[in-house]
């Protein structure tokens, strides 16, 4: 039965006041992203990230520290299957460079990426952690390295890091397992997202958007993993093929759905913290200043050294990877303050909504500034 657009406004309209949909009111409504219901969408996106936020815009600095991994997902340009991709890993006194220049330029959450890499053991990785805290105590350090045991989750939680994210890509069984071989499950995915939560760490997940085999009947069902997981983080982007894997005849998925996705994730979760990510960007010039427009409040520049920004290549045209990058700081700058936000100096905690009250017991209490290029 095809909905008219006043009954799929009324949908939006009860999400933002509900903060859930049924699995069928969000298929609904992912199958008609027309663009009158993405503008009413995206307005009440922007209204309810400038309730908890303001006009601020946090920045990340990301960190590709290993391009090695054990695992082989299908849709990954550095899956360990993949001979052509082209190995490094940063050293401790590399990775502490990328701090201090990120540092220097006024990021204040550092952000540790890489593969599913053993060469970093719990030892090594605690020792860069604990050093980087010792040396940027006001700074927020974001782990992003896949599965761990929940020893180790916790021996890096205990080094001082603050926050992990960890994308479940799929909330369902079957397109997990068209995704991943077997050796991967959601189970152990959704068991590792548990235990972050558990231990404390301020938790990230997400999706990509037009997955190979990806239906709506999946998105909705991710929306609703998301609702129940309340996660502190939310990553999604739009699938980006990588000519060395399985996936690289499949269709990418698209800017507008992503963009409809982060607006009904904003009405969901509206104190989340929401990249407008490099692959949103990739996919469409303009992609995460539309981010924004529909409820993102975070960017993830590339703090990595030049000479591996187009070694770490997880789909193919990754933007910002050339000598190019280190202007994209002072780009992304401009480009925030010319759609009306600012970029801002500060760890960008996320902000506990209790009783209808912010609670903002978990921000570092520091001066927050504008940055200033
Ligand atoms: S998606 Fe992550 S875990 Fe999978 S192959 Fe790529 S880097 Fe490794």
């Amino acid at each position: 039965m095809k909905q008219s657009i006043e009954e799929l406004k009324q949908l939006i309209d009860r999400l933002e006041k509900e903060h859930v949909l049924s699995k069928e009111e969000f298929i609904t409504l992912i199958d008609n992203p027309v663009p009158e219901l993405s503008e009413y969408l995206f307005e009440k996106a922007r209204g309810i990230r400038r309730e908890h936020y303001g006009t601020d815009v946090y920045l990340r600095g990301l960190i590709e520290f290993t391009n090695y991994c054990k695992n082989d997902c299908y849709y990954c340009g550095i899956r360990r299957s993949n001979r052509n991709a082209s190995r490094y890993r940063l050293t401790k006194d590399q990775i502490l460079a990328c701090c201090k220049e990120g540092y220097g330029l006024g990021y204040r959450t550092f952000v540790l990426q890489g593969g599913e890499d053993g060469y970093y053991s719990d030892e090594v990785l605690t020792d860069i952690i604990r050093d980087i805290k010792i040396r940027y105590p006001d700074c927020a350090l974001t782990l992003s390295v896949g599965e761990r045991s929940y020893e180790s989750y916790l021996a890096f939680y205990e080094a001082g890091a603050d926050r992990y994210l960890l994308r479940h890509e799929t909330a369902d069984q079957v397109h997990y397992g068209k995704l991943h071989p077997p050796a991967l499950t959601l189970d152990t995915r959704k068991q590792c997202l548990m235990e972050l939560k558990e231990i404390g760490y301020q938790v990230g997940s997400g999706f990509m958007v037009g997955s190979p085999g990806q239906t709506s009947g999946h998105l909705a069902e991710d929306l609703l993993f998301l609702h129940a997981l309340q996660p502190q983080m939310v990553g999604i982007g739009p699938f980006i093929a990588h000519h060395d894997t399985p996936f690289a005849a499949e269709e990418n998925g698209t800017a507008d759905l992503t963009l409809f996705l982060l607006g009904l994730i904003r009405l969901m979760l509206p104190a989340v913290l929401l990249p407008a990510t490099t692959a949103l960007g990739t996919i469409d010039p303009a992609g995460r200043d539309k981010g924004i427009l529909a409820g993102a409040n975070v960017v993830m520049p590339n703090l990595s050294p030049r000479e591996v920004r187009n070694k770490y290549l997880l789909y193919d045209n990754k933007i910002c990877t050339g000598d190019e990058a280190a202007e994209c700081r002072h780009d992304i700058d401009s480009r925030i303050r010319s759609l009306g936000y600012q970029v801002v100096v500060d760890r960008g905690d996320f902000k506990q909504i209790t009783g209808g009250k912010k609670d903002v017991s978990c921000e570092i209490n520091q001066s927050r500034r504008i940055y200033q290029p």
